[in-house]
């Protein structure tokens, strides 16, 4: 029963304050995110998976079900 995943985040640059919805991938996190207004490239705060979870509304969709994100850790599976 998987629940209900959100796909859609909102991503603020935190150079310009530029919002722009994105869709998340649910197999994979974003790592690198470049702002189209500002073209900084975000990378995620230590501690954080994406850049979803550092920037956007809503954590990436492995962390919404409370996955570990084995996709960007070697070490999955070692929870923080
Ligand atoms: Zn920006």
């Amino acid at each position: 029963m998987m629940s209900a995943v959100k796909l859609q985040s909102i991503i603020t640059c935190p150079k310009c304050a530029h919002a722009k919805e994105e869709t998340m991938p649910v197999d994979a996190c974003q790592w690198c995110y470049e702002c189209e207004r500002c073209h900084a490239v975000l990378k995620p705060k230590a501690g954080d998976c994406c850049v979803f979870c550092s920037y956007g509304t809503e954590r990436c969709p492995p962390m919404q079900q409370q996955q570990s994100c084995s996709c960007c850790s070697p070490t999955a599976g070692t929870p923080r």
